[in-house]
């Protein structure tokens, strides 16, 4: 499964991050992903309930906010929201445009316990190693 390897991605990353501040716990893992990457979060939830027992992030929850796909026309420079199969220009029907939005994959923020007993959230972590250049392909 392709969000098998998604996950662990955003997991080891994850880690990474929480053991430099020591944490002993992760409580939320924060993505945002892109309605192009075709990542189902279904199979993302599933992925990471089955990775995260006895690690750091057991019991923690996985937020997912979806971004929208977006694209700036070739022709006549027009920013538009499309739907993942019909990115055609709204202005001048041009077929040929660049993706503005929509192929992120990324980790927001995390939530962690520290020994002190301090939540701490940790803000953009940087992206998922690994996982970046999903629906790159
Ligand atoms: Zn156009």
């Amino acid at each position: 499964m392709h969000e098998m390897g998604i996950t662990r991605g955003i997991l080891e990353a994850a880690f990474e991050a929480a053991e430099e501040r020591g944490a002993t716990r992760i409580a939320e893992i924060r993505i945002r992903v892109g309605e192009l990457t075709e990542i189902v979060e279904f199979a993302l939830q599933f992925a990471f309930e089955s990775l995260t027992p006895g690690t750091l992030a057991e019991g923690a929850k996985l937020a997912v906010e979806h971004v929208g796909a977006r694209s700036r026309c070739g022709r006549c420079g027009t920013e538009f929201d499309h739907g993942r199969f019909d990115a055609l220009c709204p202005e001048c029907g041009n077929p040929f445009n660049e993706p503005v939005a929509g192929r992120e994959l990324l980790i927001t923020s995390i939530d962690i316990e520290t020994p002190e007993g301090l939540a701490d959230a940790l803000e953009d972590p940087g992206p998922a190693a690994g996982a970046v250049a999903a629906g790159e392909e």
